[in-house]
């Protein structure tokens, strides 16, 4: 079998954990989180990094251009100071020049050494700043004074100009110190420089705002929607002036500048996370799923094993006998049809043998049923010890056993079988702490010759044993043809007792015992005969036996005691009221608990002395059920009625029961009075008998006397009664009275012979 499943590990109770796909995720979401906001960062940096850049070219650019037109309006210095007396209109022209080749300039002007704007170029548009002073403030004034002085450049701030809007002026100086002669400025309007600085791309992303000396001086692309989190700042170098660029990048720049890189590597990220817990969740579903196939087939095969156990059970069972343990019927027959198929090419013969428990009927009725199986039990165990490679036992059912012999080369070897099967009953079996002893009839049919299959074999065996029955137990008997002539009758039979009684068949027939001491007949045995409608006058050895494994010799019994008594009633009145009728009692028959009270009734009923009756019962009664059976017989005694032992002598050895029952009369069976006179061994016995009666105080009957030798033996050695065909055969009652009146049944005039 399977080992059972093993609990599954921390680690893989935790991989099942349905929190497992959801821990994933969370860790893929916080790397992708992590990731963007890491990339994000360094984004920022590079856009912070570009945004600088910018800034620092374009403050580069406006130092470089700035310096360019310094140095531009520088030149144009050198050459009024190259030419001082230089016209107007040759000036005007030179400024011309300038402003053409420098798109950036408002303006060109020469202002005198009193910083007033003398000369300016163009001069429309301009006309109100001639005339006008640039020290407009004591700051400009001393710049200015600073510039004449040194000869250097000096640059304005941010100031509004004359001509609108802002700008810055550069101031070149016309000679320094004593010998100047004014300044050549060049005005710029602060839009048209950053223009001219600024690329229309930088001018739409940015906003620009410069610094002097700190303080906002001008702020460029004011109105564009910039993204504050980035600015940058670069300082302007140039003479005199202290300016800081700050740009600010407009929204739609710093949006061009963003890569993708983060929101895709988030994106992806959770993607994989979202795959990877999917597939973990995938993974423990299938490994759920694996587990339960696991735990089912588990199961499967745990039901498998279990069924194949009771399945073997089962077997074991449909071979076996439950009770007994031995072999039954059914895997008997089947091993006994093999074991036939054997033989058949074998040329061997097999027997069988049927083996019936006598009296076990009512063993178990009387004793009970626990007491009748736990017989069985001991039985089997006896006979079981007989079996053998060529022999098998086993529980036919009821109180019935079957043997099969195999290789049975001659009959010996049958016989020996049953001898040893016989002698399984030789001690007594202790059942329910007493010893009872229990013998067995067998019956036996011998393969090909009593049957060519198993039912045949059965059947025959069956009749057998049947036959065995009836010449009176514990013996076996072969099957040989011709039973089965006698079993259909015995079927027949069986069949039409069912109407004997109601059909008032049944006649009584008697037998009188004649008195040796008073030479007179006061007793008959009364013998019961079967009026058989098709098959006429049957003796009660064809259909006593029947009746009492039928059982219907109860009622048999019943009216046997009616008729006796009905008998007795007839007589009682006349010349035979001193006869007593024996009716005999099988043990069957004592078993019904109101058979006293039956026989009680009807003596009353008919108003017959219990005396006039008697009863004659076989051996074995007082040695079977002893208890019951005593209690019985002593009732019987009470009332009066006469007790009788029949066939004395056949059945058992013990003795020990003439001393406890109460018995009036005993019967020699017929078999020592038929060569009483020719043995000597049966003369002993007959003696021994009377004399062992006569000292317990028990009148003897010699049955079947058919001779005078027989009578003179009987009468010499004190016999008592005589009973046989020498004085006469039983005859129906109507004849006995003839006879008795005739007075014709003495010694030398036998009736009915
Ligand atoms: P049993 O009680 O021993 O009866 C004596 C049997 O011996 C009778 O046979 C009788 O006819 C026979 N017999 C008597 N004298 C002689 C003789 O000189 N020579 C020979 N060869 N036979 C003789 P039956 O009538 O055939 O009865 C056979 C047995 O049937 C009886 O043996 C008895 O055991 C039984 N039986 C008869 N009637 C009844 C009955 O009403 N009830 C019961 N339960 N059994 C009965
Ligand atoms: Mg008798
Ligand atoms: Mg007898």
């Amino acid at each position: 079998m399977d080992k059972p499943a093993s609990a599954p590990t921390p680690f893989v109770r935790g991989l099942l954990n349905p929190a497992f796909p959801v821990l994933i995720f969370l860790v893929f979401l916080a790397i992708a989180l992590g990731l963007y906001f890491g990339i994000e960062k360094q984004d920022s940096k590079q856009i912070q990094a570009n945004l600088d850049n910018e800034a620092l070219s374009m403050a580069n650019r406006l130092e470089r251009e700035f310096l360019v037109h310094a140095e531009a309006i520088r030149r144009m210095a050198k050459r009024r100071e190259a030419a001082p007396d230089i016209s107007r209109e040759i000036w005007e022209q030179d400024a011309r020049n300038y402003l053409a080749d420098f798109g950036v300039y408002q303006a060109i002007e020469w202002i005198d050494d009193n910083f007033v704007i003398r000369w300016m170029e163009p001069y429309e548009g301009n006309e109100d700043a001639i005339g006008y002073n640039v020290a407009f403030s004591p700051e400009r004034r001393q710049a200015l004074e600073e510039a004449k002085t040194t000869g250097n450049l000096d640059i304005s701030g941010v100031i509004d100009l004359k001509q609108g809007g802002q700008g810055l002026v550069i101031y070149a100086p016309v000679f320094s110190g004593e010998a100047n002669n004014g300044f050549i400025a060049g005005v710029f309007r602060m839009e048209v420089l950053a223009r001219h600085l600024l690329t229309s791309r930088a001018l739409e992303s940015f906003r620009i705002d410069i610094f002097d000396n700190g303080e906002p001086a001008y702020a460029l692309n004011q109105s564009a929607t910039t993204n504050s989190s980035f600015s940058s700042s670069a300082s302007v170098e140039l003479p005199t002036i202290d300016w800081t660029l700050t740009v600010t990048p407009s929204a739609s720049w710093v949006n061009n500048q963003r890569s993708d890189w983060p929101f895709v590597t988030f994106v992806v990220m959770l993607c994989m996370g979202l795959l990877t817990s999917l597939t973990t969740l995938l993974v423990q579903q299938i490994l759920k799923r694996n587990r339960a196939l696991l735990k089912t087939r588990r199961e499967l095969d745990a039901e498998i094993h279990q069924r194949q156990a009771v399945q073997q059970n089962l077997a074991r069972l449909e071979t076996t006998d439950t009770l007994t343990g031995l072999a039954n019927r059914r895997f008997f027959m089947e091993d006994l049809a093999h074991t036939l198929s054997i033989a058949d090419r074998q040329m061997r013969q097999v027997a069988l043998v049927m083996i019936d428990l006598d009296r076990f009927q009512m063993l178990n009725d009387s004793l009970g049923h626990q007491f009748g199986d736990e017989l069985l039990i001991k039985v089997s165990e006896r006979l079981n010890a007989l079996s053998d490679e060529k022999i098998m036992v086993a529980y036919s059912g009821g109180d019935e056993f079957m043997v099969c012999q195999q290789h049975v080369e001659d009959i010996d070897d049958v016989i020996n079988l049953l001898g040893q099967i016989k002698q399984c009953f030789d001690e007594p079996f202790d059942v329910q702490g007493e010893k009872h002893r229990v013998t067995a009839t067998m019956g036996v049919a011998v393969y090909p010759q009593s049957g060519l299959d198993t039912d045949t074999l059965l059947r025959n065996a069956d009749i057998a044993l049947y036959r065995a029955k009836e010449q009176g137990r514990n013996t076996y008997q072969f099957y040989t043809e011709g039973m089965q002539d006698r079993e259909v009758m015995r079927l027949e039979l069986d069949k039409d007792l069912n109407q004997a009684l109601a059909n008032d068949e049944f006649v009584l027939y008697f037998q009188p015992q004649l008195d040796l001491n008073h030479s007179s007949i006061n007793s008959v045995e009364a013998l019961i005969r079967w009026q058989h409608p098709r098959r006429g006058l049957l003796p009660p050895l064809d259909f006593i036996p029947l009746a009492e494994e039928s059982g219907r010799i109860t009622d048999i019994g019943r009216w046997v005691v009616r008729a006796a008594c009905r008998q007795l009633a007839k007589w009682q009145d006349g010349p035979y009221a001193n006869l007593r009728i024996a009716v005999n009692l099988s043990g069957r028959e004592l078993d019904d608990e109101s058979i006293v009270d039956h026989i009680q009734d009807v003596l009353e009923s008919h108003g017959v002395p219990a005396d006039r009756l008697e009863v004659e019962l076989t051996e074995e009664i007082f040695i079977q059920n002893i208890e019951h059976n005593l209690n019985q017989l002593s009732k019987l005694h009470k009332l009066g009625v006469h007790l009788a032992i029949d066939d004395f002598g056949v059945g058992y050895s013990s003795l020990g029961y003439l001393r406890d029952f109460p018995v009036d009369l005993l019967k020699i069976d017929r078999s020592f009075i038929t060569d009483v006179t020719e043995r000597h061994d049966d003369a002993v016995i007959t003696r021994a008998v009377i004399n062992l009666a006569h000292n317990l105080g028990i009148q003897v009957v010699a049955e079947g006397v058919e001779t005078r030798e027989q009578l003179d033996f009987l009468k010499n050695h004190r016999c008592d009664l005589v009973q046989g065909y020498l004085i006469s055969r039983p005859i129906p009652a109507a004849e006995l009275e003839k006879a008795l009146t005739e007075g014709v049944l003495n010694v030398d005039t036998p009736v009915g012979t």
